[in-house]
């Protein structure tokens, strides 16, 4: 028994088997077809919906879940890792992890009741768009400008590598308004501006071509003199920079309770393996190298867990800082990284095959040290917070 056993409680425990009913009839068999296709189906959205895996911190009236316990989201992304939907589990956290809470937080009483019930029920799919060619990490770079036009603003830009570019009805697009008159300390000012499918000006580009996670739907997206309205801008759109700032933690919380669950399913899988696999005349979980693998991953994955569900407890509490997040993130998506390299090597060839769910785990894995802000960033901050002004 993990040391944390007392993590989930029984409510988790009775969610749990909702999230395998869904798993069981509206994923496991679609996965090879939603990777061939590049994309999922919008009905899984809607099933998701329907199975209240969507909006958990919504309040209930408004169609979510009415929790800001994170547990159930952990429930989730162990369920989708089991099931190997590395791809589903990046969407639904990216609407989330990172679209709803903007919205939560951010969103005027009008703004919550046009578009949560939507989303919550799968209805309405959204996406977040900061990276464009030229600005990833260093966000300050970002060229999309918003210009105001009486109450409305217009938009133009680019944008790229967004989650759910293609599906999305909504689109939160960061974009400068000001160029901070070069005088004031700190970044330009920035709005976030909420973008709707079949605004005119509003074009998607390609879906991109990636080497893992395929059925996620990534994508550029373009914007040419987008009229937005007032009633679409969230929050101050002098301030979008400190309002982005104010939701890393949760999205760098959610890449590493991916990752710990991603790693944990392959272990597992790896030990099935090992036991039934004969090489030599006995298994190959008989050979003592074979053995201490196993011994380290375990002891690595279950070490990384204390730390992550600390986190979460963290952010439960609402004392989870942007450092402790950047620490879990960077750590947990290493391990993941780690962990399913060594696991597929434990498969030999048969870990190559695509059919295989370790060979979908080992490049679906490469993105998580990438995206979320990029680890050399996290190291960046927890040095800078060691450190102080020597970082
Ligand atoms: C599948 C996928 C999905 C994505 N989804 C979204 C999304 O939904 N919305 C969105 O806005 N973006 C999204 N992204 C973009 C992602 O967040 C960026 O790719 C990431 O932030 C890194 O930016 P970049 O690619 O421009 O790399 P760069 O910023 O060019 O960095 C390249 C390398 O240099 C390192 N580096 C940069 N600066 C420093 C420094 N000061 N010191 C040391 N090293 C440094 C980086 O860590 C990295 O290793 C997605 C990307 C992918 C691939």
């Amino acid at each position: 028994m993990p040391l944390d056993s007392g993590f989930f409680d029984s409510e988790h425990e009775a969610f749990r088997s909702v999230v395998r009913q869904f798993v069981d009839r509206e994923v496991a068999g679609h996965l090879d077809d939603w990777d061939e296709r590049g994309i999922i189906d919008r009905g899984t959205w809607l099933s998701a919906g329907k199975h209240g895996l969507l909006g958990f911190a919504v309040p209930a009236e408004l169609g979510g879940g009415g929790t800001d316990d994170y547990r159930f989201r952990c429930v989730l992304a162990e369920e989708l890792a089991a099931a190997g939907a590395a791809s589903l589990n990046s969407s639904f956290a990216l609407q989330d992890d990172v679209f709803l809470p903007y919205l939560l937080r951010l969103g005027t009483p009008e703004q919550h009741r046009r578009w949560l019930p939507g989303l919550c029920a799968g209805e309405l799919i959204g996406a977040t768009a900061m990276t464009e060619p030229s600005a990833g990490s260093d966000l300050q770079g970002i060229k999309t400008t918003a210009r105001p036009d009486g109450t409305d603003w217009i938009l133009n830009g680019s944008k790229t590598f967004i989650t759910n570019g293609i599906h999305s009805d909504l689109v939160i697009v960061v974009a400068r308004t000001g160029d901070g008159g070069g005088k004031e300390p700190g970044p330009p000012p920035f709005g976030l501006f909420v973008v709707e499918r079949g605004n005119a000006g509003f074009e998607r580009g390609r879906k991109l071509r990636k080497i893992g996670l395929q059925a996620q739907d990534t994508a550029e997206l373009f914007f040419t003199d987008v009229r937005v309205p007032a009633e679409n801008v969230l929050g101050d759109p002098g301030r979008g920079f400190v309002h982005l700032m104010e939701n890393l933690p949760r999205e760098r919380l959610s890449i590493a309770v991916t990752s710990l669950a991603a790693a944990t399913s392959a272990l597992s899988w790896t030990a099935d393996y090992v036991r039934e696999r004969h090489a030599f005349g006995k298994p190959l979980a008989a050979q003592q190298t074979i053995q201490f693998t196993i011994a380290e991953i375990a002891t690595e994955v279950d070490v990384t867990r204390s730390y992550v569900h600390a986190a979460v407890r963290a952010i439960n509490d609402r004392r989870l800082t942007a450092v402790d997040a950047a620490k879990a993130k960077w750590w947990a998506t290493e391990l993941h990284k780690r962990t399913v390299d060594r696991c597929l090597q434990l498969f030999g060839g048969y870990g190559y095959m695509a059919e295989y769910p370790i060979a979908r785990a080992y490049v679906d894995a490469r993105i998580q040290t990438i995206y979320g802000g990029a680890n050399e960033i996290m190291k960046i901050l927890i040095a800078r917070d060691v450190l102080g002004k020597f970082s």
